[in-house]
């Protein structure tokens, strides 16, 4: 059976004070024997202090975007050598917040995920629905599209990534897939992969969208919910471990 993910995405909250007194509490909540890998996606200004804390821990860590360009005059933007140099396992790409609120296009994700690759780096890449192509029947359509620009522009070394289903209504909103509509979309992501790539396996479909301590459980237990990209209950340590131990 394939190692769940639990990887939480801070998305642009914390503090050096909260940050710490966040990872200590996780760090101390961990069982000693982990059945499940984890992760923490930081904002970038504070991955030296995040490697401080977690360097020999069980918690891996990363980051939640990465340029697609390889370095030069991009003002403001933060390239996978960088992220490197931190220590980063893991770089969430084409987060919906990307796609929505900078729009990142298909194109750009895919050349994201490629940087971060070819960088030695995980990236996350998530796919996902709005409401609104939810409720016009082209779910299928979109996150299939989604992935295949990331396939078709990395080629077998798709097998290095981890993909991510959040579906955008269910993002930050408490309005959860349910465990079989996440499977459904799922499924056809492993089907998509599957044919795609000889070692299909190694990568990990994790379920994003308001998924907490409560509804974890029932999602993970699905056959093609590999783990969870967590948002806002990433946040809280009792409510990520409880997660954690739902994948373990
Ligand atoms: P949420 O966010 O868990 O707060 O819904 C998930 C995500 O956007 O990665």
């Amino acid at each position: 059976m394939t190692r769940k993910l639990i990887a939480g995405n801070w998305k642009m909250n914390g503090s050096l004070e909260a940050n710490e007194a966040l990872l200590r509490a996780v760090l101390a909540g961990l069982p000693a024997a982990l059945g499940a890998d984890v992760a923490v996606c930081v904002p970038a200004p504070y991955l030296a202090q995040v490697q401080a804390l977690c360097q020999g821990s069980p918690v891996a860590w990363g980051a939640q975007d990465v340029s697609a360009h390889e370095r030069g005059a991009y003002t403001g933007e933060v390239s996978a050598a960088m992220l490197c140099d931190f220590g980063c396992r893991y770089v969430i790409v084409g987060h919906s917040e990307r796609r929505q609120y900078h729009g990142e296009t298909d194109e750009v994700v895919a050349a994201k995920a490629q940087r971060a690759l070819s960088a030695g780096l995980t990236p996350i890449v998530c796919v996902g629905e709005t409401q609104a192509q939810r409720d016009a029947g082209q779910t299928e359509t979109v996150v299939q599209r989604q992935l295949a620009a990331v396939l078709q522009s990395v080629g077998a070394a798709a097998a290095g990534m981890v993909v991510a289903y959040e579906p955008v209504w269910a993002i930050g909103t408490g309005r959860t897939a349910t465990p079989e509509q996440a499977q459904a979309v799922h499924a056809l992501l492993r089907a998509q992969l599957r044919a795609a790539l000889p070692d299909d396996r190694a990568v990990r479909i994790l379920y994003g969208g308001s998924m907490n301590a409560s509804n974890a459980a029932a999602l993970l237990a699905q056959p093609d919910i590999d783990g969870g990209l967590v948002g806002g209950a990433s946040l809280k340590a009792d409510e990520f471990l409880r997660i954690v131990a739902a994948a373990a």
